[in-house]
């Protein structure tokens, strides 16, 4: 098991396949963008190495892929394919683009559940956020997956005078269909243009939805990020993702693996743990591994108080959210 010093244990691993992506969202990508070199990214044989040590000697057994855009890599079919034959639940985070050429590899491999990152129902904002203008494709690929009957959760990161007003829009989705929109308040990483002004807390997004609907509290998962929630007669749900004003660090389970091979015990972690060299030089990394978990912050990777006048300045000086891998 990878305990930490704070006796969490670390039985889910996101593990990012590139950070390249086919979109540009520019709370996500800095515009000028450097992407990692080729040859340092984990190879297909790497990644099933280190996925393979970590559901056998660690316990693992949530494996979620993600990115950049995890769709985008050439060889992520045969990556998806060999993950699945590990006993973990295997899950994964897409911007939508290219999920119609993947059904039925998830189909057939039991791929069940799949969050897509979408931030606006309004194509010419959407393609303002995202800087591409893909939002029917996406559209259409949502529509293509539900009536396939996947678990579909939906990600819209609220920003204050970007895509607030379009709170009740996302809601009023899950009235007839079995869809689960994921509110996520606006977090600080290099490039991204953060600041406390632009952040919708959770509050303000529950009074909001209050406001207008009558909504009972559903049963949130023990490791869970979100707290979730249904408004009376819905089919659907929704859920709040409030990193910046709930922190869950407390019950985090979770442990990243970069596109370059890097082990990062927490989303905030300036601290990296490098898998790479040793897998290339044929050395054991599973101590590494320990290590890294056992040092492990007991919030938000050791920085300040997302409040503290040097928020912005700290949360910057780590990498941007593609090359971490959300
Ligand atoms: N490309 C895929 C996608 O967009 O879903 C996977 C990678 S993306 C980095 C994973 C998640 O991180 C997405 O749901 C995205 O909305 C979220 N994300 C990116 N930047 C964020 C930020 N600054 N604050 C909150 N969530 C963010
Ligand atoms: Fe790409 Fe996802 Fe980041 Fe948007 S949120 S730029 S789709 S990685």
């Amino acid at each position: 098991m990878l305990k930490d010093s704070f006796g969490r244990v670390h039985d889910y691993l996101r593990i990012s396949l590139t950070d390249k992506c086919n979109l540009r969202c520019h709370y996500c990508m800095p515009e000028n963008v450097c992407f990692l070199p080729q040859k340092s990214l984990l190879t297909k044989d790497e990644i099933l190495e280190v996925a393979e040590v970590f559901v056998s000697d660690f316990g693992v057994n949530k494996i979620r892929l993600t990115g950049g855009e995890p769709l985008m890599r050439k060889d992520t079919e045969e990556i998806i394919e060999s993950l699945s034959k590990l006993p973990v639940e295997l899950v994964i985070t897409t911007n939508g683009v290219l999920l119609d050429q993947f059904f039925p590899l998830f189909k057939k491999i039991g791929l069940q559940s799949i969050n897509v990152s979408l931030d606006s129902l309004n194509p010419i904002k959407n393609r303002q956020i995202t800087r591409r203008n893909y939002f029917e494709r996406v559209e259409q690929n949502l529509r293509i997956g539900l009536d396939l009957g996947f678990n579909i959760k939906v990600n819209m990161v609220v920003m204050r005078g970007i895509n607030d007003d379009e709170i009740q829009n996302f809601v009023n989705w899950t009235k007839d269909e079995p869809i689960h929109v994921r509110f996520i308040e606006f977090m600080p990483f290099d490039g991204n243009n953060w600041n406390w002004d632009k952040v919708v807390s959770f509050k303000e997004i529950l009074d909001e939805i209050e406001g207008v609907h009558s909504i009972r509290k559903l049963e949130d998962k023990p490791n869970g990020t979100s707290k979730a929630y249904q408004v009376e007669g819905y089919e659907g749900t929704f859920a709040v993702i409030s990193s910046i004003t709930l922190p869950f660090c407390g019950g985090c389970n979770r442990i990243r693996l970069t596109a370059d091979g890097r082990l990062k015990s927490c989303l905030f972690s300036q601290y990296e743990t490098d898998l790479l060299s040793p897998l290339r030089e044929g050395i054991d990394f599973r101590s590494f591994v320990k290590q890294c978990v056992q040092e492990k912050s007991a919030e938000r990777g050791g920085l300040v108080e997302f409040y503290h006048r040097n928020a912005k300045s700290e949360y910057e000086k780590g990498r941007c959210m593609t090359s971490i891998g959300g």
